[in-house]
């Protein structure tokens, strides 16, 4: 299968209201080019030097999602042309946003991430932290910022039940906060191998790689 068969064949799959963000980490640019080639815009990274580099040698038409868990002292770097920062999950790392968006005349949009796992993880806030961000966002204290939604991954497990239940949660806290904030409007959720169960459990941002790009080699 190529990346490009790969590609139509999900987005075939998907229903016109989900984004689905290919998640180009690790691969090289040629592989960019074959998916955006087809016409497709949204990728994906989680490492912001990877990231830069990839923005600098290709098309500026490409909108680069940061997806992975991000330091605040590389903010600086991602800051004139991110499109959608996934993973925001401290208010220190929101101010910084703040800061560097309003430096280069911008807003930036971004996603709070909640914690569905319960498989110990460091990243993404429970869910009466992320209310407070949220809160927070809301009340205009980061006027550089755009809060558009939110951003969660579930357990590592086999157990379906499980993720569902993830979810599903995250689902219904995102309902809830829509009703404070109407701008709410991504619920990303979902990666290879459970996108499927997260659109049906109300995800329409999905962030797919190796069932597109095929398995990485970290080597
Ligand atoms: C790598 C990554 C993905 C994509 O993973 P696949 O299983 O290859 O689809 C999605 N989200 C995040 C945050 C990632 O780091």
């Amino acid at each position: 299968m190529s990346i490009s068969k790969n590609l139509q064949e999900i987005k075939d799959s998907l229903n016109a209201g989900v984004t689905l963000v290919a998640v180009s980490k690790t691969k090289p640019n040629e592989s960019i080019e074959e998916a955006y080639g087809i016409g497709h815009h949204d990728f994906g990274e989680n490492k912001v030097q990877e990231l830069c580099d990839k923005y600098e040698a290709l098309p500026k038409a490409i909108k680069w999602h940061l997806i992975g868990h991000l330091q605040t002292n590389k903010v600086k770097y991602i800051a004139p042309f991110v499109h959608l920062i996934h993973a925001v999950d401290s208010r220190k790392l929101t101010k910084e946003i703040q800061k560097r968006a309003g430096q280069n005349e911008r807003t930036i949009d971004i996603l709070v991430q909640v914690r569905i796992a319960k498989e110990e993880t460091k990243f993404g806030l429970p869910y009466e932290e992320a209310s407070d961000l949220l809160s927070a966002l809301n009340a205009g204290e980061f006027p550089n910022v755009r809060v558009i939604g939110l951003m969660g991954m579930a357990t590592n497990t086999e157990n379906q039940e499980q993720i569902k239940e993830e979810f599903t949660g995250l689902k219904s806290f995102f309902h809830k906060q829509q009703k404070l904030n109407p701008n709410l409007t991504a619920l990303s959720m979902g990666m290879s191998g459970d996108y499927q169960l997260a659109v049906e459990c109300g995800s329409n941002m999905v962030r797919v790689g190796s069932a597109i790009f095929g398995a990485r080699n970290y080597n």
